[in-house]
Order: structure tokens, then C-alpha cells, then sequence
């Protein structure tokens, strides 16, 4: 790395995705943003935009065959703003990496042997770790001289403790197959609670917060002095909170009854469960905006699942101020955290004697901005906090090349 390397390129590399961003680590400012999907298919679509130019949003349609391809399209828009990956400038290429396992509790040098652990833990993380992979060896493959990091989603939670990270199943078993609560969306669930603490002027050490990463997926966090003590995530993000399109927390003998009774195969219900359930399942719209046009327009259906989305909710809080035992704080973030003030009002009412309240006019401004939105008198700040996790994976990779 020379010294004028100031740039990390984020790459989040999903199943027929990959999203980037190159980030200027001087500042922080967003050079080029982009997304390539349906890789794999005859309509796959590169979105293209380059903020350094100032220049518009360039799309592109047409087929792109594999990752590989999909990296040297993107590569190539990057070039044609003379922000090609060649570039000297370059610092290091910051990967997503979803699972973590107990081994990546930090962010990591992708080497030979971070692959094969990476690999080693495909069976716990199927659908996600091998797309990373994928996009990782892409990436290698283009610049095999530059620092290639990986972040992991898993880390922040790796200071969770036993009692907290640990099924109660028989242990041997659990063991063998490493099945234990890892827990997801870890570097927003970083970024955001140190962003609240900065919001009440304080450092991370000196408050304990409630995380509530509130998009597509959800999840919850009870973070005490800038440490996860507990978060709704387990083996794989299908556990805890209630979602876009999963269930959430749910009998695990719904799923042997889905067997026995119903016939359903272990594939057909695990789409069923990641797929085809939470709020999708439950009212057939998976988007809260939708959802609370419905609500106005009367829907019964859209309400009820808005209600079993909010008691879910409620739950964690409730739970995680047990945990936590003060609570300073309770951030809302993400796509619907950070816009449906429906939803942040619902979710806090009633815990006024939980210390906690909103301010239906502060709730109801929009604004890229951390802010809080709970009355003066309220003893918890509740706080809408803007999540960044491309901000964090890069500034997680410079840091470590820095070093
Ligand atoms: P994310 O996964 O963080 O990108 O969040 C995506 C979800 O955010 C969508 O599925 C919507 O449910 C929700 N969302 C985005 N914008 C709004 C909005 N203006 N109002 C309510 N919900 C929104």
C-alpha cells in the first residue's frame, strides 16, 4: 500500500448479487455506488453511480454470466471514471462475510487459510458464505497484490456469553455440529450503538443500548458498554425478531409437525419459514409502507400482521432491558427503523413505566441525521440512528491495513 491509498472498496457479494461501494477513507465520501443482480440469468442489471463525477445513475441491462463477469463489468464503470480498480489509490478491497463461526471474532487478511475456514463453515451459513467466497476469489483474482479484508456479520456478537450463546440441547450434540447462537447484521448493530452513544455525548464503555436493525431482516441487540451481551439472531438469521419474508421465533415442533402432518419436505419448510412467513406470509406484503397503506384503507389482515410485527418487537425490548438491567438507550435503524414512524411509536407505547417514551412530533420528522425522538422527561433516549454498514466494513479494513 503506498501512502496515498486512501480508498476501500466494500463488496458485498450475495447468491445472484453484488453490491459496492468505494469510500474514500479521508472523509468518508462516497466515490461510486453500485449493484449488480440477477447475475446468472438473461436480465441481469448493473445500477452504476458515480458520485465522484457527480454524474448520474448508469444502468445497464443484459446477461451476466457469474460473479467473475459481474466483478469486471463493475470494474469497468469503475474505469471509466478513472477510478479503475488498477488504481494506485486503492488501499484494500473490504468484504462482507456473514458467518464468522467462533474463529473470525475480528476483522480478518484474507489468506489461503481464512478461505478454507471461511469454507469450513458453508454448512452453518449455505446460502451466504459460499456467494462471499465467490466474490472474494473474484476479487482476489483482479488484484491478487492488494490487501483483500474480510468482515464478518457474526463478530460483534462474539463477546455474547455462553449462557447467552448457548441452545439448551444436549451439548455433545450441539458441539459436534457447532450449533450455537452466532447471531447476524453484527456491523450494524456495532456502528449503530456507537453512533447512539456519540448522540447522548458519551463514550460506548459508558451506556448500554437497545438495537433494534429493523429492515427486510431484523434483528435486536442488547449491547452494554459497547460489548453484544445478547441479540435475537442464532445459528442463522432466521431466529428472533419477526421479518420481511421469516418467522422469527417459532416452536421448533412447528417444523416436525410441517414433516409428519403436513408432508412437507426439510427444503419445502425451510423456504417456508425464510421465505414465505413473516410478515409476507402473514399478510402478503413484506413492505411496511404497504402494509400501512393497507392499515388506513382498513385491511384487517395488514393490521393484524403490523401487531404481531410490533408485540414480537415489544417482546425484545422488554427482554433485552431484563438483560441489560439499565438501559440508556433504544436506537431504531435500518429501512423500516429508520422510516416507519408508525412503527417506533407502536413499539414503544405502553413503556412509559420502562422509563421510555416518543414524541409524536420529533417522531414524525424525516432526516438522514442520528436523532432522538423521545420527550425531555423520558429517562431512556430513544433514538433513530441511521445504520452504515459499508461505512463500517470499510473503515474496519483500513483500520487493519493500517495497523
Ligand atoms: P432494508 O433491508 O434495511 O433495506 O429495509 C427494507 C425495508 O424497509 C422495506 O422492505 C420496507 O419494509 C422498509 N422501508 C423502506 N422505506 C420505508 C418507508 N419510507 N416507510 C416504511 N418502511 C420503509
Amino acid at each position: 500500500m503506498t501512502a496515498t491509498a486512501t480508498r476501500v472498496l466494500v463488496l458485498n457479494s450475495g447468491s445472484s448479487s453484488v453490491k459496492y461501494q468505494l469510500i474514500d477513507m479521508n472523509d468518508g465520501t462516497r466515490l461510486a455506488v453500485g449493484l449488480v443482480e440477477r447475475i446468472g440469468e438473461q436480465t441481469s442489471r448493473l445500477a452504476h453511480t458515480p458520485l465522484a463525477a457527480g454524474g448520474d445513475k448508469r444502468e445497464t441491462e443484459g446477461a451476466i454470466a457469474d460473479h467473475d463477469a459481474a466483478l469486471k463489468a463493475v470494474a469497468a464503470e469503475l474505469a471509466a471514471d478513472g477510478l479503475g480498480l488498477d488504481s494506485p489509490q486503492l488501499a484494500a478491497i473490504g468484504h462482507r462475510v456473514v458467518h464468522g463461526g467462533l474463529k473470525f471474532t475480528e476483522p480478518t487478511v484474507i489468506d489461503d487459510a481464512v478461505l478454507k475456514e471461511i469454507e469450513r463453515l458453508v454448512p452453518v451459513a449455505p446460502l451466504h458464505n459460499p456467494a462471499n467466497l465467490t466474490g472474494i476469489r473474484t476479487a482476489q483474482a483482479m488484484r491478487p497484490d492488494l490487501p483483500q479484508v474480510a468482515v464478518f456479520d457474526t463478530a460483534f456478537h462474539a463477546t455474547m456469553p455462553e449462557y447467552a450463546a448457548r441452545y439448551a440441547i444436549d451439548v455433545e450434540t450441539a458441539d459436534a455440529h457447532r450449533i450455537r447462537r452466532y447471531g447476524f447484521h453484527g456491523t450494524s448493530h456495532a456502528y449503530v450503538s456507537r453512533k447512539t452513544a456519540a448522540l447522548l455525548g458519551k463514550d460506548p464503555s459508558e451506556v448500554n443500548v437497545i438495537v433494534l436493525h429493523l429492515g427486510n431482516g431484523a434483528s435486536a441487540s442488547a449491547v452494554a458498554g459497547g460489548r453484544c451481551v445478547d441479540t435475537s439472531m442464532g445459528l442463522t438469521p432466521l431466529e428472533g425478531l419477526v421479518m420481511g419474508t421469516r418467522s422469527g421465533d417459532i416452536d421448533p415442533a412447528v417444523t416436525f409437525h410441517l414433516k409428519r402432518v403436513a408432508g412437507m419436505s426439510t427444503d419445502e419448510i425451510d423456504v417456508l419459514l425464510n421465505k414465505k412467513s413473516g410478515l409476507i406470509g402473514l399478510c402478503g406484503d413484506n413492505d411496511m409502507r404497504e402494509i400501512r397503506r393497507r392499515i388506513d384503507e382498513g385491511d384487517e389482515r395488514a393490521e393484524l400482521a403490523f401487531d404481531i410485527y410490533i408485540h414480537r418487537l415489544k417482546k425484545y425490548i422488554g427482554a433485552y432491558s431484563a438483560v441489560l438491567g439499565r438501559v440508556d438507550a433504544v436506537a431504531f435503524t435500518a429501512g423500516v427503523g429508520e422510516n416507519a414512524a408508525p412503527v417506533r411509536e407502536a413499539a414503544v407505547a405502553g413503556l412509559e413505566e420502562m422509563g421510555m417514551a416518543v414524541d409524536a412530533s420529533l417522531n414524525a420528522i424525516r432526516s438522514d441525521e442520528p436523532r432522538l425522538i423521545s420527550p425531555e422527561y423520558a429517562r431512556v433516549a430513544v433514538a433513530v440512528v441511521p445504520t452504515d454498514e459499508e461505512l463500517e466494513i470499510a473503515q474496519q479494513t483500513y483500520a487493519l491495513v493500517n495497523a
